[in-house]
């Protein structure tokens, strides 16, 4: 008999399978993909590790989890520096120095600062022209009159612009302005887009990191919890359940769907070195049908776990589109509605006294890895002080 069956071997999965083994709790992990370590799962083609559910880059404030994820891999030096390709224009992102200086040729911060400025006054004069407001100050109705009111005309028209449109599904007019309550805006010549103090890529690959959290454990794969037969003999292998799976599917979508976005990757190896000379390229106008290209050889520099370079490149274009039922769900769409039948489905499972639901899907929020490791840790502290 196990202690606690952990449903999903993703990094929430891992982390509280870990925590629980390390302090004599005997556990065991499901999944019911084919493999370990949920989304961040990265697969290595020709030597190069490809992360087959988008990229992802390990970055955090948090010394305590940037040691605690030490623990189980060695992390490159790797700084997220992506570019915006506009129409055969390129632009650093996130916006510094070098976008405004490839954009409106301004060489010091007073000058981009000084036409952000007039920009925005010149914007939100028209607006309030067409809209006149009572107390004279400016709220931003929507996504693009915050985007505006933020950055200014040109950045919003040939970075966001197209950009969000195809990341949302919807014109930026009709998006709420709460998507984006800041702009980072960064006044000096540094293309590193986390602010973190610490970040990097696990050498070898998060789904080999996984593997080192799991170490010792009991894992099944190809194990869907909620196929009834299966649960059936699941619940009764163990004496509570930490289940990481969406809330709504765990009910059988009793009260409705929690709706997301979703992502198709179109992946493909190219026989040449060098595929566009950067890990993540981001196409910002409207009629380019993806979002993203990602060349995976650039997150570990172009070489091999033995340091040769690769003769070859694996790169993956990354389409939105509405996410329907069944189909893999990546970022919650978070409105009121959805946050709403959210709680609902919370109160259900906090009523269930031996099973507890946690990770992105469980809790419907976009996590972060390292606050996805911050929640675990949380979890089963909690779990821990409890009378056994
Ligand atoms: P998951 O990784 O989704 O794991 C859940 C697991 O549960 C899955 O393996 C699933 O198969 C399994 N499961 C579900 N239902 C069942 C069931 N019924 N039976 C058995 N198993 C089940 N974070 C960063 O820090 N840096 C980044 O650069 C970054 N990039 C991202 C890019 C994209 C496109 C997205 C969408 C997210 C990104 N993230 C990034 C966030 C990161 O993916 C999450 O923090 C992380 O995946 C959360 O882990 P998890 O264990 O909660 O969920």
């Amino acid at each position: 008999m196990y202690d606690y069956l952990i449903v999903g071997a993703g990094i929430f999965g891992a982390v509280c399978a870990r925590e629980l083994t390390d302090a004599g709790r005997k556990v065991l992990v499901i999944d019911k993909r084919d493999h370990i370590a949920g989304n961040i799962y990265t697969e290595c083609i020709k030597g190069i590790q490809v992360h087959k559910y988008g990229a992802h880059i390990f970055h955090t404030n948090n010394r305590d989890v940037w040691d605690y994820i030490n623990r189980f891999a060695e992390f490159n030096r790797y700084t997220n520096s992506p570019i915006a390709n506009y129409k055969g224009e390129l632009y650093s992102l996130p916006f510094n120095m070098y976008t405004f200086n490839k954009m409106w040729g301004v060489i010091t911060p007073d000058q981009a600062e000084e036409m952000i400025s007039s920009q925005r006054a010149a914007y939100i004069e028209k607006l309030q022209i067409s809209v006149p407001s009572s107390s004279g100050s400016f709220t931003p109705r929507n996504l693009e009159e915050q985007a505006i009111s933020l950055v200014g005309t040109d950045i919003y028209e040939k970075l966001i612009k197209g950009y969000t449109r195809k990341q949302w599904g919807r014109p930026c007019n009709e998006l709420p302005a709460s998507i984006i309550r800041r702009l980072p805006v960064r006044l000096t010549y540094d293309n590193n887009y986390f602010n973190a103090r610490y970040q990097g890529i696990a050498i070898g690959g998060f789904t080999d990191m996984i593997g080192r959290m799991l170490d010792g454990i009991d894992i099944r794969l190809n194990t869907d919890y909620l196929d009834p037969k299966i649960r059936e003999h699941l619940d009764q292998e163990a004496h509570a359940v930490i289940y990481t799976g969406a809330i709504d599917a765990l009910f059988d979508y009793k009260l409705g769907n929690l709706e997301y976005r979703s992502l198709r990757f179109e992946e493909e190896l190219l026989e040449t070195p060098n595929y566009q000379g950067n890990a993540v390229v981001n196409y910002t106008d409207e009629e380019t049908p993806y979002t993203r290209i990602v060349e995976h050889k650039w997150f570990e520099f172009g070489k091999d776990s033995e340091g040769n370079d690769i003769p070859v490149t694996v790169i993956s274009r990354e389409y939105s589109h509405e996410w329907k039922p069944g189909e893999e769900s990546y970022y919650p769409i978070g409105d009121e509605k959805n946050l709403k039948l959210y709680e609902e489905y919370r109160k259900m499972a906090d009523a269930l006294p031996t099973l507890y639901v946690g990770g992105r899907l469980g809790e419907y929020k976009y996590y972060d890895m390292d606050v996805t490791i911050e929640r675990a840790l949380e979890l089963i502290d909690d779990l821990l002080r409890r009378p056994s």
